[in-house]
């Protein structure tokens, strides 16, 4: 189940959509027409937006306790019929203006290593982009040794990381630590037994 995504705002001419309205990059502020779900933005090949706010799921109304990191969180989902729907806000803004709380059973966005930096990703991105890439198979396997299994596939850690948020990990050790902590099975490509045993020399050092 998909669940409604509020403020979605295509940018066709690059290739991107926009989750958070106040976005610096919208060269235009962002109007109600202007939406779309998600299901139209990837069918338009469009990609989420790296410069966004991260955006939260909360529920419209007053009763409400937590914010959502996690638009496929299962409290979410069991509770949908149960309220009348949901806006996504900047994820500082439920903390501290609507005095959420973070939910426990979301799991939150991680961090990861980037050149100049650190680059912040969701589960949901990391799924988005294993579905439209191809994962891994017995003639491609190789030389890359991390994968995490998200989806039905087997994808590099460090390609899947770059496709989510188009930054590129600075190592595999922190894309394999990012991608595992967000919950995906991450697993090795070991071919001798210096491998089962100290792992990867480029992807075991730190
Ligand atoms: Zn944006
Ligand atoms: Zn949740």
């Amino acid at each position: 189940m998909s669940l409604p995504f509020i403020h979605l705002h295509p940018d066709p001419a690059a290739k991107l959509y926009h989750q958070d309205p106040g976005c610096p990059t919208l060269s235009t502020p962002a109007t109600d027409d202007q939406r779309i779900s998600r299901d139209d933005a990837e069918a338009a090949g469009l990609t989420p937006c790296a410069a966004c706010r991260p955006m939260v799921l909360v529920r419209v109304g007053t009763r409400r306790v937590a914010f959502h990191s996690d638009h496929a969180c299962a409290d979410l989902q069991s509770r949908e019929t149960k309220c009348i729907g949901y806006e996504a806000r900047p994820r500082a803004e439920a903390a501290a203006a609507l005095k959420l709380k973070p939910c426990a059973r979301c799991v939150p966005p991680v961090t990861y290593a980037v050149r100049g930096g650190r680059q912040e990703v969701t589960r949901e991105q990391v799924e988005i982009a294993a579905a439209r890439s191809i994962p891994a198979h017995g003639t491609t396997l190789g030389q890359p040794v991390w994968y995490a299994l998200a989806g039905s596939g087997l994808h590099w850690v460090v390609t899947l990381l770059e496709d989510a948020t188009g930054k590129r990990p600075a190592t595999a050790t922190t894309a394999r630590l990012a991608l595992a902590e967000l919950g995906f099975p991450v697993m090795c490509w070991a071919w001798n037994r210096d491998f089962l045993e100290r792992g990867h020399p480029w992807n075991t050092a730190t």
